[in-house]
C-alpha cells in the first residue's frame, strides 16, 4: 500500500506525505521531473495546506506564491468572514434595512450558491440558520449553555428560510431586518476553489489545496500519480489520520466532508452537533456520523455534504443517488458503537484501498 497519503480532517489536517509541509524551507523535495513545493498557513479559523508539483520552483518564486495566496485568502475573509467585524458579510448582517443593499460580486455569488443549495435540499441547507448556530455556541457569537425554549425555537423559525433573501445583479435584499447569514458551511470549500483557480491561472497544473479539510486536486502528485486522500473513521476524540475508513484517489476533483465527531458540545449532559436542522430549529439527532462528497468543485461538495448531514442516512443517500453531479460516502454510528458505511455507486471508483 502506498503510504504517501493526505488525510482529511475537519479541524486538524494531517499528512503522511514523505515531506511534511511545516515551512517553506524544510518542505521541498525537488527532483528534475517532479519537484514539489508544499506550504501551509492559517485562515478562516483553521489551517490550509497547499502542494504544487511539476517544475522546480526557486525560493524567490516560492515566497511570492505563498505571499500571494495569503493575500488572496485575506481578501476572501474580508468579504465572507462572519468572524471579522468589518467584513462585508458582517456589515450586511448588521444592516437592518429591508431595501436593496449594494454587495460585491463575490458575496452575491456565494450567497446565491447557498440559496440554490437551500432550494435543492428543501431547506435542509440554510444560510439564514445563523441565530440557531450562534445560540448553540457554534457560530460567531458566544452561545448559551442550555437548550432553547419552544418559544425561542418558534422565533428562530420566523427568521430563517431561503425565501427571506433576494439576490440581485449587484444588490442583496432581506425581507426582515433581523435576517443574518452564516456561510461557514460553504465558504471554506469556495475558498479552496478560489485558491486553486488562482494557482491554475498562474500556470500551475499539479496542485493540492486544502482548507480546513475541504480539498481541491488538479493534475498529479510528485510521484506522477493521482492525489491520495485518507478519510477518517468518525470516532469521537480520535486523532486525525489514526484510523482511516478509506483512502481515495482524485484528480481534477474536489472533496468536502461534514461530521458530528469533531465539532460538538455537551449541553445539559447531552452531546450536540454543530450541524443544525433548520426545519426543526435544533441540532441534528440521528446516527449519521460523517459524509464525504466528491464533486467538480469544492463549493458544490461542501454544500452537498452539509445538506446530507442534515438529512440523515436514508433521505441523504436517496437524494445523492438522484443527483448526477456528486458522489458520496456516508458513515453511520451503530448502537453497538461500530460504524457502517453506505456509498453512491460512483464513489467506489475513487477508492484506492
Ligand atoms: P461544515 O459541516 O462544513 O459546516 C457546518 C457549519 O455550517 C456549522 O458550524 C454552522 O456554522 C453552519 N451550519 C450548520 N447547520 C447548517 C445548515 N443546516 N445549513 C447551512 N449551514 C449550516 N472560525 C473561528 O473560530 N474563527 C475564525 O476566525 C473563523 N473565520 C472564518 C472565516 C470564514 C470565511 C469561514 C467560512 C469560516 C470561519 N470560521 C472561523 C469557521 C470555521 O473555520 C468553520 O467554517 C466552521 O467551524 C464549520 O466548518 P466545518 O467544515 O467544520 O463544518
Amino acid at each position: 500500500m502506498n503510504t504517501k497519503i493526505t488525510l482529511i480532517s475537519k479541524i486538524i489536517f494531517v499528512t503522511l506525505l514523505a515531506c511534511l509541509p511545516l515551512s517553506l524551507e524544510n518542505c521541498s523535495t525537488d527532483t528534475v521531473e517532479f519537484a514539489q513545493f508544499a506550504f501551509n498557513g492559517a485562515t478562516m479559523g483553521t489551517t490550509y495546506h497547499i502542494i504544487i508539483t511539476g517544475r522546480p520552483i526557486d525560493s524567490k518564486e516560492r515566497s511570492a506564491i505563498a505571499t500571494s495566496v495569503d493575500s488572496v485568502l485575506l481578501d476572501f475573509n474580508r468579504i465572507l468572514s462572519t468572524y471579522e467585524d468589518q467584513s462585508e458579510i458582517s456589515r450586511f448582517n448588521r444592516n437592518e434595512s429591508i431595501h436593496p443593499i449594494p454587495a460585491s460580486q463575490k458575496l452575491l455569488q456565494v450567497i446565491k450558491a447557498g440559496l440554490d443549495f437551500c432550494k435543492a435540499s428543501d431547506g435542509a441547507f440554510d444560510i439564514t440558520v445563523a441565530p440557531i448556530v450562534n445560540f448553540f455556541g457554534f457560530g460567531f457569537e458566544p452561545g448559551e449553555n442550555r437548550f432553547p425554549t419552544v418559544d425561542e425555537i418558534d422565533s428562530w423559525l420566523q427568521l430563517t428560510g431561503c425565501d427571506k433573501l433576494e439576490v440581485g445583479d449587484s444588490v442583496l435584499t432581506k425581507s426582515d431586518p433581523r435576517i443574518t447569514i452564516d456561510l461557514s458551511a460553504i465558504a471554506k470549500g469556495d475558498g479552496a476553489d478560489y485558491v486553486a483557480n488562482f494557482l491554475m491561472d498562474k500556470g500551475h497544473k499539479n496542485i493540492f489545496v486544502e482548507i480546513g479539510g475541504e480539498i481541491v486536486t488538479h493534475g498529479h502528485n510528485k510521484e506522477g500519480e493521482l492525489w491520495k486522500i485518507g478519510i477518517d473513521r468518525p470516532t469521537f476524540g480520535g486523532a486525525p489520520g489514526a484510523d482511516l475508513q478509506h483512502i481515495i484517489q482524485l484528480t481534477d476533483m474536489a472533496i468536502a466532508s461534514s461530521g458530528d465527531y469533531r465539532n460538538y458540545r455537551e449541553v445539559e449532559g447531552k452531546r450536540i452537533s454543530h450541524t443544525i436542522d433548520p426545519r426543526t430549529g435544533s441540532p441534528i439527532n440521528h446516527n449519521l456520523a460523517s459524509v464525504s462528497i466528491i464533486a467538480n468543485t469544492c463549493l458544490l461538495a461542501d454544500g452537498i455534504s452539509t445538506s446530507v448531514m442534515v438529512m440523515g442516512r436514508e433521505e441523504g443517500l436517496i437524494w445523492l443517488e438522484n443527483r448526477d453531479d456528486v458522489d458520496g460516502l456516508l458513515i453511520t454510528r451503530e448502537p453497538d458503537g461500530s460504524f457502517k458505511e453506505y456509498m453512491t455507486s460512483g464513489f467506489k471508483e475513487y477508492i484506492f484501498d
